[in-house]
This record gives C-alpha cells, structure tokens and sequence, in this order.
C-alpha cells in the first residue's frame, strides 16, 4: 500500500467521522422534536468534513496537495438546503487560501470546485426524489466526473505530470469513499424516517383506542342531557329561558358531532358502501364551504368531470367529511385571501381530486407530520382534521399525496379507484 492510500485513508475517517455524529444528532432530534435542524446540519458537518481533510493533506509535489475533500462538498451538496454549494464552495476556497496561499493547487481547486459546485447543484434539485440505486450511480459518476475535471486542469492547463500510479490510487479511494459516504447517509436518513413512522403509528394506535373506548361512554349521558334538554325546552314558557336551552342543545350537539368524528376514525372501514359521484359530492362541499371562503376573501374555482364515470364506491358522508377537512385548512391556510383551485378528473382506473391553495404552504418536515394526531401550527387548532381525512380516504381504498411550497402554495391529490 503506497503513502498516499494510508493518507487518503486518514482522510476517510475524516469524511466517516461526521456521519456518525449526523446519525446521533438525528436520533437527538426525534427524540426532543427539534425540526429545522435536519438540513443545516449537513451543511455544518460538510464544511467541518471538507476542513478537517484539508488540514491533514498528501503532497504530491509542485505545490500540488491532494485530499479527500471532494466527497463530503459533493454529498453537502446533494443533501443539504438549497444555498449550501454556495456556502461550501466559498468557505472551502478561503480555507485553501488561508492555508496553502494562492498556488498552482489553489486555480485548478477554483476552476474544478465552481464547475463541480455548479453542476452537482442542479443535479440537487432531482436527487433526493431518485431510488436508491440511482442515487449512488448519480454520486459516483458526479465524483468520477469531478477527478476527470482535476486530471485534465492539472495535465492540461498547468502542465504538471504526474505518476499513473497516483492517478489510480487516487481514483479508486475517492470512488469507493463515495460509494461507502452515500449508502451510510442514505441508510442513516433511512433509519431516522422508519423511527418518525413509528412513533406516529405508536400515537395513532392510542388514540383510536381511546377514541373507541372513550366515545362510547361519554355518548350515552349525553344523549340522556340532550333528551332531558329537549323536554324542558318543549314544555318551557320564558322566551329567555327557552333560548339558554336552545343553545344548551345546539352545544351538545356539537360535542356529539365531534365524538362521531373520533368513532369514525377509530372505525375507517365504510358503513354505507354504495355508489356515489365524486362531482356531486366536490360540489356538496364547495356550497358548504363558500360561505367561510367568502369570509376570508378566498375564491374558490372548480373544473370537475361530469361524465357519468365519474363515480367511485364509498360512503357520501366520509367522502364528504374528508375532502371538507382539506378544504378548510387549505381556507384557513390563506388569512389574506386567495385562490383555491379544486379539479377532478376520471382517469382510468382511477378518480383523481386535486385541491391547491395559494396559503403558507409546508416544510417537508411538517408534511411527513400530515396525518399524525394532535399535530397542528394553528392556536386553536385541535391536529384531528387531516388524521380523519387520512383515514377515511385509506378506507375508501383512496390514497393521498402532498406537495407543496413554503410561503407558496399546497396541492393535495386524492386518487380512489372507480366504481363500476
Ligand atoms: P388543524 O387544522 O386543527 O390545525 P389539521 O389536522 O387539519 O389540524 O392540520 C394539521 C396542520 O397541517 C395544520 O395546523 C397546518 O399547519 C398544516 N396544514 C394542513 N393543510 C394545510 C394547507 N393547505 N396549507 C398549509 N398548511 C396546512
Ligand atoms: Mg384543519
């Protein structure tokens, strides 16, 4: 084994290093509930990656240093925010400069490192949506091409020549580093998001227990109240009492409506399965919901498929309810006004409903939150709305998906299979 692998190899441990503090500080962060953490960090371990290999570099002559620091500044990049090829790219040039001087090293280092910055952010902006497999061909052929840049700088413009030997030893560790550095950070976010999951089916689990258990027993002395109430309310003669006991009914009412809510989330399967048009109930809820859109100067526009396909199997009411949860934080999601598009298309096999507000929009992180109960930003928000639209929709075979924009906008797609 030459030198320069047993270099490289310290360098290795330099890249492995903050890895391994990435995973302890994500577990930390489930744990304590700390949310915006999770990309800035990258970003931080990546410049104290891309530092510690500069400070423990191999010569190779002519003012010519060689480390390892290519890997962490091209995974920074890949998983951390959006401005961090900027970050690294200017903090990594001062920190050459500060130590080696402007030397031959620190051009071919300007020229390979903008290109390389460049490049692999707009590859950023696909990556992390791509399978795993073609996640770890994408790094490694970035790396590749990034060595391929520094030979020829080095041959080429510079002039300087060096051993193929070298060449080869320094290929073969970068690319295998690489390699190694994807999988781990892939297995470690891997792990992170399986623990996420976890602890929300663990809470969900709880609280449809509850809900069913609960429900019941509070159900029954409330309908005794309301029937008592209603009683008094008839036989009653004071206009001024009659109406305290108007609202005393109305309010139990209430309270009965949300414990259904509850019942029909501990139970997602459908009562009333029949057949039933997704443009007559998208309409239901849009004249349900105007008024409270109108309040808040939010237009709502529709474009829905009439055509007699449009029909899915399910039960109205849940249907109802579920598109009625979405709606209404997508309303409640524009306090100034806006426009809320919704659109519904027949498209075989399946019916897909679109709803897109122009309101605050989501972090990726509190859309991976969607769904788990209690979960809520508003002040009086109770985080039940989108658990039972997500259950109900899992009931009727639908499924569900987010995209959205912070600042922007929020889309959700409801896809259900159609009725035949
Ligand atoms: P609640 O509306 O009571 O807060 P939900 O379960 O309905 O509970 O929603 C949970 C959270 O999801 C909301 O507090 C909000 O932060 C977020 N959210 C849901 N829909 C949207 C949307 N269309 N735009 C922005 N944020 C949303
Ligand atoms: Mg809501």
């Amino acid at each position: 084994m030459g030198i320069i692998t047993k270099d490289l190899l310290i360098n290795f441990l330099f890249i492995l290093l903050p890895l391994f503090l990435l995973q302890m500080i994500y577990l930390l962060k489930i744990v304590y509930r700390i949310d915006k953490l999770k990309d800035i960090l990258v970003t931080i371990l990546s410049v104290v990656s891309i530092i510690l290999c500069m400070l423990f570099p191999f010569s190779v002559g002519d003012g010519l240093f060689w480390d390892l620091r290519r890997i962490p500044f091209i995974i920074g990049i890949l998983y951390g925010r959006k401005n961090t090829a900027f970050i690294l790219l200017l903090s990594m040039l001062l920190i050459r400069y500060l130590l080696w001087g402007a030397n031959t090293g620190f051009y071919i280092s300007i020229i390979t490192y903008t290109l390389l910055a460049i490049i692999v952010n707009y590859v950023s902006r696909y990556y992390l949506k791509m399978a795993l497999v073609k996640k770890v061909w994408m790094s490694v052929l970035l790396v590749i091409l990034s060595t391929q840049v520094t030979y020829f700088t080095t041959f080429l413009l510079f002039n300087i020549n060096l051993s193929a030997n070298m060449w080869v030893q320094y290929f073969v560790i970068t690319i295998v580093g690489t390699l190694l550095a994807t999988l781990l950070i892939e297995v470690i976010r891997m792990n992170s998001d399986m623990l996420e999951k976890l602890i929300k089916a663990e809470k969900l689990e709880v609280v449809s227990h509850l809900a069913a258990s609960i429900s019941h027993e509070v159900r029954n002395p409330l309908t005794t109240c309301k029937g008592f109430l209603q009683l008094s309310y008839e036989q009653e003669k004071s206009p001024e009492v009659k109406q305290y006991l108007g609202t005393a009914i109305q309010e139990l009412d209430r309270a009965s409506d949300i414990i259904n809510d509850y019942l029909t989330f501990a139970k997602p399967a459908p009562e009333k399965v029949e057949k039933v048009s997704v443009f007559q109930e998208v309409h239901n809820v849009v004249n349900v919901l105007t008024p409270l859109a109108n309040m808040q100067d939010v237009q709502i526009f529709t474009n829905l498929d009439e055509s007699n396909q449009n029909y899915i199997s399910g039960d109205r009411k849940k249907l109802e309810q579920s598109l009625i949860n979405i709606v209404k934080n997508g309303i409640e999601s524009m306090p100034k006004g806006g426009k809320l598009i919704i659109n519904s298309v027949v498209d075989y096999p399946v019916v897909r409903i679109k709803i897109r507000d122009e309101g605050k929009g989501m972090t990726q992180q509190q859309i991976n939150r969607l769904g788990e109960p209690y979960f809520t930003m508003k002040n009086n928000g109770t985080g039940l709305g989108m658990m039972v639209s997500f259950s109900l929709i899992k009931g009727m075979d639908g499924h569900i998906s987010v995209d959205s924009e912070v600042g922007k906008w929020t889309s959700f797609t409801i896809e259900f299979p159609m009725a035949y």
